[in-house]
């Protein structure tokens, strides 16, 4: 019998290539392997869910069954890979071994977890999969307090979605301004005071140190002196590609799983896409970008090998309080960047000495103008 194509994960990397791959060939076995229970959701979802009072259910699209019948692949949930032997193109599931024809890792990243004194651990929540969610929603419900760890991207669109949903919340992060990696500071501060004007309380500087347990809730002691009095904390620090597996198997690592433009790793007949692997030197955490490597990637397990190529990925962060997309250079550009408008709706551009545009930041009103924008904007990698 011949052995499957055998895919670790069933997030959008997982499940988009599964799908692009059927479109092309639907006789060859197909097996998933995930960790979690291998429901079918769109992760950026996650932190819309309590504006659209939306739980873990409602957010889900699809049950493994259903995905298993309409991929015509087996799913197996709540499974864990434990190891890869390439020499033999098996995987380990503990002391099970499981043979593949072609492996993709499509396996994630994961939240990076702060150490906090105090006696309240249980009382912090990462959110980066349903089942994340699902135990936060449970343990929000009829709390009204919520600190959040982090400003990033993630940190920001929880701080809006809560707010919006009626916690009260606060959040705490060692910068000086919102998104300090995409944001330019003018940028930042529109942000800023739009969700200061739904009621979010920004403590930017100090890190949480301790997190204690007091009789009406948490007090969480910062490392500036203050204390915010609390109900539950959200960690959105930030997320680390799971390499450990891959690297235990001698498959070249780096930030993210090494792997060249056709998402093949160091290994032949492994490959990785989505929020584990980079990508010619680049590990985007994004959906554009793996959709892309999801579609090229289907080719060359059909047999038509195939490079990836990105073009101009804005980012829509769900910052409704202050609209907000954001289009970074290239890396290796080098530009000025200049800003126009005032107040909440910022038109922030950054040009190469040639005047050629290189990226942007749009809030407020001026988001209506991306679509222009990114006809003029180089490809990510071309
Ligand atoms: C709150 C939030 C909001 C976001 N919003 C946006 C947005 O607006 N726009 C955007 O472009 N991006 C957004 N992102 C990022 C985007 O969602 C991710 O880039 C994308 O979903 C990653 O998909 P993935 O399949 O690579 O990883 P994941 O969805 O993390 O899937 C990993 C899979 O691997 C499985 N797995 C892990 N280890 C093992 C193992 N050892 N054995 C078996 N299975 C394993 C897991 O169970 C899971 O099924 C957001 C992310 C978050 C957390």
């Amino acid at each position: 019998m011949t052995a499957p194509v055998v895919i670790i994960g069933t997030g959008l990397a997982g499940y988009n290539l599964a799908r692009e791959f059927r479109k092309l060939d639907g006789e060859t076995p197909l097996l998933l392997i995930t960790a979690d229970d291998g429901r079918s959701y769109s992760k950026p979802m996650l932190s819309t869910g309590f504006a659209k009072q939306k739980d873990a259910d409602g957010l889900s699209m699809a049950e493994p069954g259903a995905m298993a019948e309409q991929l015509k692949a087996e799913v197996r949930t709540h499974t864990r890979i434990s190891g890869i032997d390439p020499g033999h193109k098996r995987v380990w599931i503990g002391e099970e071994a499981v043979a593949y024809r072609d492996l993709i890792l499509a396996w994630g990243a994961e939240t990076v977890r702060v150490p906090v004194d105090g006696d309240a651990g249980e009382a912090i929540f990462p959110i980066n999969d349903l089942e994340d969610y699902a135990r936060f929603r449970a343990a929000a419900t009829g709390k009204q307090r919520v600190l959040i760890l982090g400003a990033g991207l993630i940190g920001c669109e929880f701080a809006n979605d809560l707010s919006s949903g009626g916690y009260q919340v606060d959040l705490v992060a060692p910068c000086e301004q919102v998104m300090p990696t995409l944001l330019h500071p003018a940028a930042a501060l529109a942000v800023q005071t739009g969700l200061e004007g739904l009621g979010v309380r920004f403590h930017l500087g100090p890190v949480l140190t301790r997190l204690q347990r007091v009789t009406d809730g948490l007090e969480a002691h910062l490392s500036d002196g203050s204390v915010i009095a609390c109900d539950l904390v959200v960690s959105a620090v930030g997320l680390r590609p799971r390499i450990d597996l891959a690297a235990a198997a001698g498959l070249a690592v780096n930030r993210g799983v090494v792997v060249d433009r056709t998402l093949s790793t160091s290994h032949a007949n492994i490959y990785a896409l989505g929020d584990c692997a980079e990508v010619d030197g680049l590990n985007l955490l994004y959906v554009m970008p793996l959709m892309s490597c999801a579609r090229a990637l289907a080719q060359t397990l059909a047999g038509n090998p195939t490079t990836v190529s990105y073009g101009p990925m804005p980012i829509t962060v769900k910052t409704p309080a202050c609209p907000l997309v954001v289009s970074p250079p290239p890396r290796g550009y080098e530009g000025q960047w200049q800003v126009e408008g005032e107040g909440a709706d910022l038109k922030v551009l950054c040009h190469d000495a040639d005047g050629k545009l290189l990226g942007y930041v749009l809030t407020g009103t001026a988001v209506m103008e991306k679509l222009a924008l990114n006809r003029q904007l180089p490809a990510l990698m071309a």
